[in-house]
């Protein structure tokens, strides 16, 4: 049987002796292989007519987690805090409504959930602690990534609680923007207690999801595994 080919986001980095690099996390590639799918990544590098190339080749796309997304993209306002990385938003809000229009298997985490709110016309809190009054700690980036920090309660009828089948459930966080507004056509699948939304999908797409948590670190948890895997076998 084929394997499908997963497309992944990346992001730009320099090597601590000072090389430009592009760099995924191995986590996601793990997740993705262990679910059945060829991960293939993707670098910000690529130009329009390039990624028009790759995207009919590949089954799925992975949008990863890291950088903020430049304010502009939504009016968003600005906050000290807030650390770019242009050239992926450049390249990843089109490629993402590419793969929307193609009804390509989607899936977004993080960084990931932002991009598709924001490519479908949604805003995003740009420093949750400031913006949204009683709101939770998200930023656990000095804990272990896999720490469980806060539970999110899931939506009946979606097809997210089709896959985690778990009506609340805890998750690790390593954000500290979220959705604002939603945007139009977006259905909120997870909230935290504070009302944030943490989980989005497009119901008439294919499989078009996003999760605001990080499931590639928590792949000891059943229902992780099988958001990928559900993911995987959907870009099948
Ligand atoms: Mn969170």
């Amino acid at each position: 049987m084929n394997q499908p080919l997963i497309g992944i986001t990346a992001c730009h980095v320099t090597t601590k002796e000072g090389h430009p690099a592009v760099r995924l996390l191995r986590a996601y590639v793990t997740a993705i292989a262990q679910a059945g799918g060829v991960p293939i990544l993707i670098p910000p590098d690529l130009d329009e007519p390039a990624w028009q190339t790759l995207l009919p080749r590949l089954d799925g796309v992975l949008f990863s987690g890291g950088a903020d997304i430049g304010p502009e993209h939504f009016a968003g306002e600005l906050h000290p805090t807030i650390e770019v990385e242009a050239e992926r938003d450049a390249i990843e809000l089109p490629l993402l409504r590419a793969a929307l229009n193609a009804d390509k298997p989607t899936l977004g985490i993080c960084r990931g959930l932002q991009v598709m709110n924001v490519a479908l016309g949604g805003t995003l809190y740009t420093h949750i602690l400031d913006q949204l009054p009683g709101a939770l700690q998200h930023d656990w980036h000095d804990k272990p990534r896999s720490t469980l920090a806060h539970p999110v309660r899931v939506e009946e009828g979606t097809r997210l609680a089709e896959i985690l089948s778990a009506p609340m459930l805890k998750v690790n966080s390593l954000h500290h923007q979220g959705i604002q507004k939603l945007a139009p056509g977006l259905k909120a699948t997870a909230y935290t207690p504070d009302g944030l939304i943490e989980g989005i999908e497009l119901p008439e797409n294919k499989f078009t999801l996003a999760v605001q948590w990080h499931p590639e670190w928590m792949t000891e948890h059943a229902e992780m595994r099988r958001l990928f895997r559900t993911f995987v076998e959907a870009a099948q």
